[in-house]
């Protein structure tokens, strides 16, 4: 057994592993093509044909809708913007409490503050680290009015029981997939499984485009609140015919996506099924090298789904190896191995949700008289999320489909060297 690099021995992998490159010839040629034509972006804050953005943004929420099989897709300059147009969208303010994942990028539990609501964070599932039907169950009051789930890591929420307990309490869902492009389950598309899904294009997702989103729903009255929303409402519902009506949340911004964004984005998405084909590849190539490494649980996937592995996550146990997280991580880091202990600390501990203090620092929207009840950011609030991150999971976001068969065998060998040193020393 050869040395651990960690303790002066050979590294398993002494040089970087490729970085994941996917703009080429065809963005280049369609981004040529936009600057030839000198319009840049043919949105206006009017009502008007324009309204709806210019030829290729209209065009990439075609293909859009076409791929992900939904009948309305709306572009957005990011998911963040997507998240916040969707809550507005979904009819969300001063009183009501949204239910969201503590284990997440910051803006998908951010955005109901926006619109003056509650962000209540229910618990992950150990397995797939998303928000359950049974999590989220536990934290409905009379005040919840949607739920923002996120398919993290790019695994499916259990969407199906999710949206049935929606139902019954009349909540709209909003899914977060930006981790999670072609994922599945069954034959549905991850993304188009709840009432709202947010897509999206930047730099570290499958696929991108610098900044951007795409926004898809199968309900025209909700379409048209995200396209009102992404573009100056107020001003543009005045000029629609008939317009006025329901001026929930009708204040807009501008969340527009150029043409330049747009043409990129087309030509992604022509290449997201060959990307994600190889990336699963590899991650399953992975799967079945680590699948008996001792002290170490490969990534679930669940009957008739399809898993996107934005990240390859893994759950470590250190009493079976004998070795705190911290430990390994570092060596399997010293053998050339990216690896992170955790994801992003549980949202609910940013000093934000700690102390509170947001809208002129008063404590609003949490002391509004508007939000009947109380909410817990205490730690300990999601039992499960915080072993996941101080404990349990490790995670590389270094596994894509460009990576050599080769390159994963020295991800394998890494993980059995270093398991093994341990798990041998604690025996
Ligand atoms: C990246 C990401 C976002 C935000 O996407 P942007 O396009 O950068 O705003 C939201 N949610 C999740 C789960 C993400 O990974």
């Amino acid at each position: 057994m050869s040395r651990l690099a960690i303790e002066g021995g050979t590294p398993v992998r002494a040089k970087p592993f490729p970085e994941y490159r996917t703009i080429g010839a065809e963005e280049k040629a369609a981004v040529a093509e936009v600057l030839d034509s000198g319009v840049l972006s043919a949105f206006l804050g009017t009502w008007s044909p324009e309204f709806l953005g210019g030829p290729r943004v209209r065009k990439l929420e075609e293909e859009w809708t076409a791929y992900f099989g939904v009948a309305h897709a709306v572009s957005m300059n990011s998911a963040t913007s997507g998240l916040y147009a969707a809550l507005g969208a979904a009819g969300v303010g001063p009183g009501d409490e949204v239910i969201v994942s503590p284990y997440t990028m910051s803006a998908s539990a951010a955005g109901p503050l926006l619109y003056n609501a509650i962000p209540v964070f229910a618990d992950i599932d150990p397995e797939t680290f998303c928000i359950s039907a049974e999590t989220i169950r536990a934290v409905i009051t009379p005040q919840t009015k949607a739920i923002v789930v996120v398919d993290i890591f790019g695994h499916p929420a259990d969407m199906d029981a999710i949206m049935a307990l929606a139902a019954e309490h009349g909540l709209t869902v909003i899914e977060d997939a930006a981790q999670a492009p072609g994922a599945k389950i069954g034959d549905r598309y991850a993304g188009a499984l709840g009432h709202i899904g947010v897509f999206s294009l930047n730099y570290h997702k499958h696929i991108h485009c610098g900044e951007g989103s795409v926004v898809v729903t199968d309900d025209p009255a909700l379409a048209e609140k995200l396209q009102l929303i992404r573009n100056h409402a107020e001003a543009v519902l005045q000029q629609k015919p008939g317009g006025g009506g329901d001026l929930n949340n009708m204040l807009g911004f501008n969340y527009r996506m150029t043409e330049i964004e747009a043409a990129i984005a087309s030509e992604q998405l022509k290449k997201l099924d060959g990307l994600l084909g190889s990336r699963v590849e590899r991650a399953n190539q992975l799967t079945e090298l680590l699948s008996n490494t001792r002290g170490i649980s490969t990534p679930v996937v669940r009957a008739g789904c399809v898993h996107s592995y934005y990240a390859y996550a893994l759950r470590y146990d250190a009493a079976v190896v004998g070795v705190p997280r911290s430990q390994f991580a570092e060596a399997l880091r010293a053998e050339g191995i990216p690896i992170a202990e955790g994801y992003v600390a549980p949202i609910y501990l940013q000093p934000l949700y700690q102390e509170r203090k947001l809208y002129g620092g008063t404590g609003s929207p949490w002391n509004d008289p508007a939000h009947k009840g109380s909410v817990s950011y205490e730690r300990g609030i999601c039992p499960v999320t915080e072993r996941m991150h101080f404990e349990e999971l490790i995670y590389t976001g270094a596994l894509h489909g460009q990576l050599s068969p080769a390159d994963i065998e020295d991800f394998g060998e890494a993980f059995h060297k270093v398991a093994n040193h341990y798990c041998r020393a604690a025996a």
